[in-house]
């Protein structure tokens, strides 16, 4: 059974985030989502919530499972049985820090291989970023993130 394992800090789940998973998910058996917790941004979502949302928005692709992990993603890969990391990648500007990444994946596993796939042109501009601060100034996210994801944001940015 071929697994990949999809890691991000999915804060929130874009449309960009699911068309990568829907596409990743019709060339394996099984494709693991899975939140990480990444010490360099402070998230607007526990990793909790992260995971809620993404069970939601991505339970109509019947082979994904989504999970968390913090640590070492080789290692995390690995207890999946897994060998495969998909990462999306959007712009120029994703390029050299997926680049990095990959090739320091490479030197401490050799045996596991990222595979990169390109952005739909629809969603090459979104991010979760983008999105909160769209969200944060009232602009209108609708069609970049699933609906429940959105009033989210929403609900999340009125209380703060
Ligand atoms: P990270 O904090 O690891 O960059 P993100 O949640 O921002 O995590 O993104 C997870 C993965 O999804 C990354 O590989 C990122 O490049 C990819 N990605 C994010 N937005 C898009 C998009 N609109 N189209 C394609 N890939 C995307």
């Amino acid at each position: 059974m071929r697994i990949a394992v999809c890691p991000g800090s999915f804060d929130p789940v874009t449309c960009g985030h699911i068309d990568i998973f829907a596409r990743a998910s019709t060339i394996v058996d099984r494709l693991i989502v899975a939140v990480f917790h990444n010490p360099g941004k402070k998230p607007l979502f526990t990793m909790e919530e992260r995971v809620e949302m993404l069970r939601v928005a991505t339970a109509h692709i019947p082979n994904i499972k989504v999970d968390c992990f913090s640590g070492l993603l080789t290692e995390y890969v690995r207890q999946q049985n897994s060998t495969i990391i998909v990462r999306g990648l959007r712009a120029l500007t994703d390029f050299e820090a997926e680049f990095q990444r990959a090739l320091l994946i490479k030197k401490i596993d050799p045996g596991m291989e990222t595979v990169f796939m390109m952005t739909n042109t629809e969603y090459s501009f979104v991010s979760s970023t983008g999105v909160k601060e769209l969200a944060m100034f009232g602009g209108n996210i609708s069609g970049l993130v699933p609906e429940a994801v959105k009033a989210k944001i929403i609900e999340r940015l009125n209380h703060d």
